[in-house]
């Protein structure tokens, strides 16, 4: 194994720097021997957002690992996520005593604090676990129990509750040791995860698939320095980087803003092989949480996230729309409701793109689906409400929220929207077409 790290630390040298968890091996043997740790039965092939949407949270809270006295549970301002806080906490009649508590639950604190001066938008996790501590159910089981969905009126999602606010920070660390989620989406973050390889049943380490199989490409960073070298870029080491519980790395970078800036959802192997990214809709535990007991750490506290890549943006750009056909869609006139057909026809297949849809890649074929449909709508051919009635049920069959796929479908339209397509003929029901 090492002779092969010497061979790609070669074949990849893309200034790839010391301090780089990859540089030392012994994570290497640590995903070898594999414990197979919390990330990888919670992730599994999901996102954590897909885990979390999905349900596969259980229906209560985990207890936090360490506990603290009901006392200090009444010590900080009540504010909204420190009563969902104190409520769980105080039913559990937690002690967590001795200033080792209290200087780790500080630390805590300011740690938090400085992520969300960094304006990144903060929620807190189930004490040592990567699952969002609240809502502690899943939007397809609300019942209404939870404070902040019975004051909503709906169910409130984790990226709703996810803040920057000092005092809503300090009220919710203070009362347990959360750990510290990031809402990628609201914190203009993109965060690109390289993975270690999951071991199969038998535990066995994957083999890369044949386009990554190289000497020495053992992990996502070496496939990360493979991809970039092949990209004809550097690979964009120096930024605000975290290594991940399960000896990973987050590489964060501010996702691309302006009027014309694509929004970037999380991705699942779309870069690469065992590469992710977080961004709208998904989260990363931060420095300093642990999970299964093993610690996020960031590589440099000081340093910043450096702006995405353009290429790498380009690469992470929703579907990029189909080459625009310069011709229009041809229906001949005087055909009945050939029109109409069409359209519906239309509608069925895209509608049935995202029923057949493989595993983890929904999403993608929802906002596909919406982005051909939002071209007809910008042309007048459709109304936007055929589009919801249409693949709101196809979404909701493969698993997605409502809440997700009516944000997927709006930025599939939006991106449709630039580029309508018109039929030259009038349909008999009237719509223009
Ligand atoms: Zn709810």
């Amino acid at each position: 194994m090492n002779a092969s790290r010497a061979v790609v630390a070669l074949a990849s040298a893309q200034n790839r720097p010391e301090h780089q968890p990859h540089a030392d091996g012994c994570h290497h043997t640590q995903a070898a021997g594999n414990q197979r740790s919390t990330e990888e039965i919670v992730k599994g092939n999901q996102s954590e957002a897909e885990a979390a949407r999905d349900g596969a949270e259980p229906e209560k809270p985990a207890h936090p690992r360490i506990q603290i006295s009901p006392g200090s549970i009444n010590a900080h301002e009540p504010d909204r996520t420190g009563q969902d806080a104190g409520r769980t906490l105080a039913g559990r009649n937690c002690t967590e005593r001795g200033p080792a508590g209290a200087a780790r639950r500080e630390a805590l604190v300011a740690a938090v604090l400085a992520h969300a001066e960094r304006g990144w938008h903060v929620f807190p996790l189930r004490a040592d676990d990567k699952r969002p501590a609240f809502p502690d159910h899943a939007e397809a089981r609300c019942a209404g129990r939870d404070p902040r969905c019975r004051r909503a009126g709906r169910h409130v999602s984790w990226e709703e509750r996810a803040t920057t606010d000092p005092a809503r920070i300090r009220a919710a660390w203070t009362s347990a040791p959360y750990g510290i989620g990031i809402a990628t989406g609201p914190s203009g973050l993109l965060v690109i995860d390289l993975d270690q390889p999951k071991p199969d049943p038998a535990g066995a380490i994957a083999l890369p698939p044949a386009e990554w199989a190289e000497p020495g490409i053992l992990d996502g960073g070496d496939v990360f320095a493979l991809l970039c070298q092949r990209a004809g870029h550097p690979a964009p080491w120096d930024t605000y980087a975290t290594r991940t519980g399960s000896g990973g790395t987050h590489l964060y970078f501010t996702a691309p803003t302006g009027p014309e800036a694509p929004e970037l959802r999380c991705t699942a192997g779309h870069l690469a092989w065992l590469i992710d990214t977080r961004a709208h809709g998904g989260y990363v535990v931060a420095a300093p949480s642990t999970v299964a007991g093993r610690a996020y750490v960031a590589e440099d506290d000081t340093a910043e996230p450096a702006p995405l890549p353009g290429w790498l943006t380009e690469a992470l750009t929703p579907r990029p729309l189909p080459v625009q056909a310069p011709t229009p869609i041809h229906l001949r006139a005087g055909a009945g409701d050939r029109a109409g057909a069409y359209l519906e026809a239309a509608v069925n297949r895209a509608a049935e793109a995202v029923r057949a849809s493989g595993h983890g890649q929904h999403n993608r074929a929802l906002y596909g689906a919406a982005v051909q449909l939002g071209q007809l709508v910008a042309g007048g051919a459709l109304p936007a409400g055929q589009v919801y009635a249409a693949l709101m049920p196809a979404a909701t069959a493969v698993g997605q929220s409502e809440a997700e796929a009516t944000r997927t479908i709006a930025s599939g339209l939006r991106a449709g929207a630039k580029r309508p397509r018109t039929l030259p003929i009038e349909s008999s029901t009237g719509v223009a077409a």
